[in-house]
């Protein structure tokens, strides 16, 4: 097989890379590769492991891999800066790794309630032998130490550095769920992560209509070792979404600025109403105290030693809570809005806003969660404005 990376991208910036990075792998005078929905290869004519596509490329069943998967990995790992792995969803990625470390200790932050039911999934099969904890117990040698940052549903950032250190004190590996903070806004690697993982589901696909995942390891060996257990599990993305996800790629790095961005600005904008009177009442005509709490990372107050701007030099992403005075009043505007689409999920190019308190029940009844897409902001704004206003009318009825 071909190197998945071409050492000519090693330097050019990420747009590039996005755009280019697979282009030593495809062996077709399309500009646009094709859409490839087979399972099975031809075997060559020479010998079945002699190369039959292309000069260098062997093909043979869509579990062990295909040309569409070959091309997204190139990219992912030279935009990564690793070696990536693709699967069919960001938890199947999650369940990956620790059935290829199988820790006996788990030391988590308490984000997205999927990866904890993972975590419990895995320890149901390892009763008495694995357990899980939070990030304040004392690492051990040997702990798979799993941080996301920036963690769902707020948005807050965790010092990547910071973990990086302890773990690596102690022999302990340090696995960084960047899904919120993709390329350019995160490079989890340069603060010391060992292994990145990514929903491809969130901004990587970015249009909601592909389910996948992405481990990046800095280490070859790492990315050898899953990718002949991924062969055994079958966790591989099917080939119409690895072709979305290639094709989405391509825009990564505009849409992601862009996204984090507007989410920067609305994220200003609603804590300004929650702290000034004038902001809340005279400029948005919206009563003071509606809107209660936002949190994001572009207003969190770190600890002095935390460089956050080393961490994120490109911005926070695009997801932020919301708190409003009521339960009622949450899902009132939640369901007022227009333009920002009541639904789950979050990094697509359409704006969503969920109510977490439904899934999550450990999460603020009264807080909206919220993913800002590529809407112009102004327009984001008004339909806000505008949502919330008809929940304080009908409220008071
Ligand atoms: C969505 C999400 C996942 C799970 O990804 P799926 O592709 O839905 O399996 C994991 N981590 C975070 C932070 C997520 O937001």
């Amino acid at each position: 097989m071909p190197e998945i990376k071409n050492p000519f991208f090693e330097t050019t910036a990420l747009s590039t890379k996005a755009v280019h990075a697979d282009r030593h792998l495809d062996v077709h005078p399309e500009v646009s590769p094709a859409i490839n929905t087979s399972v099975t290869y031809a075997y060559s004519r020479k010998d079945m492991k002699a190369p039959n596509y292309g000069t260098d490329q062997v093909y043979e069943y869509a579990r062990y891999g295909t040309p569409t998967l070959a091309r997204v990995e190139s990219v992912l790992s030279t935009i990564c800066g690793g070696y990536a792995v693709a699967y069919s969803s960001g938890l199947s990625a999650l369940g990956a790794l620790l059935n290829h470390y199988k820790p006996r200790r788990i030391l988590m932050n308490r984000g997205y309630f999927g990866s904890f039911n993972v975590v419990q999934a895995y320890l149901q099969h390892h009763v008495g032998s694995a357990t899980v904890l939070g990030l304040d117990a004392e690492f051990k040698e040997g702990d798979f130490v799993y941080i996301e940052t920036p963690i769902n549903p707020h948005g807050e950032v965790f010092d990547i550095r910071y973990y990086a250190n302890r773990a690596h004190a102690v022999n302990a590996l340090l696995v960084v769920d960047s899904t919120l903070a993709p390329p350019p806004l995160c490079n989890p690697f340069i603060q010391g992560a060992d292994v990145v993982l990514h929903s491809a589901t969130k901004y990587l696909g970015g249009h909601a209509d592909i389910l996948a995942g992405v481990v990046v390891s800095k280490c070859p060996d790492l990315a050898k070792a899953l990718n002949k257990e991924r062969s055994v599990s079958g966790a591989v993305p099917g080939n119409l979404e690895t072709w979305l996800l290639l094709r989405s790629l391509r825009t990564l790095e505009l849409r992601v600025m862009q996204q984090s961005k507007t989410a920067k600005m609305l994220v200003a904008w609603f804590h300004n109403m929650a702290i000034s009177p004038i902001a809340s009442e005279e400029e948005n005509k919206i009563p003071f105290g509606t809107i209660v709490q936002v949190r994001h990372a572009s207003i969190q107050k770190v600890h002095p030693a935390f460089d956050v701007c080393a961490q994120h030099p490109n911005g926070f992403g695009a997801l932020f809570t919301v708190t409003l005075k009521s339960r009622e009043q949450a899902l009132a505007v939640a369901k007022n809005l227009r333009l920002t689409t009541f639904a789950t999920s979050l990094g697509d190019v359409n704006s969503l806003v969920d109510w977490r308190h439904g899934e999550d029940p450990t999460t603020d009844p009264r807080q909206l969660r919220v993913s800002v897409g590529l809407e112009n902001i102004e327009d984001l704004k008004n339909d806000w404005r505008r949502a919330i206003q008809a929940s304080c009318v009908s409220s008071k009825l």
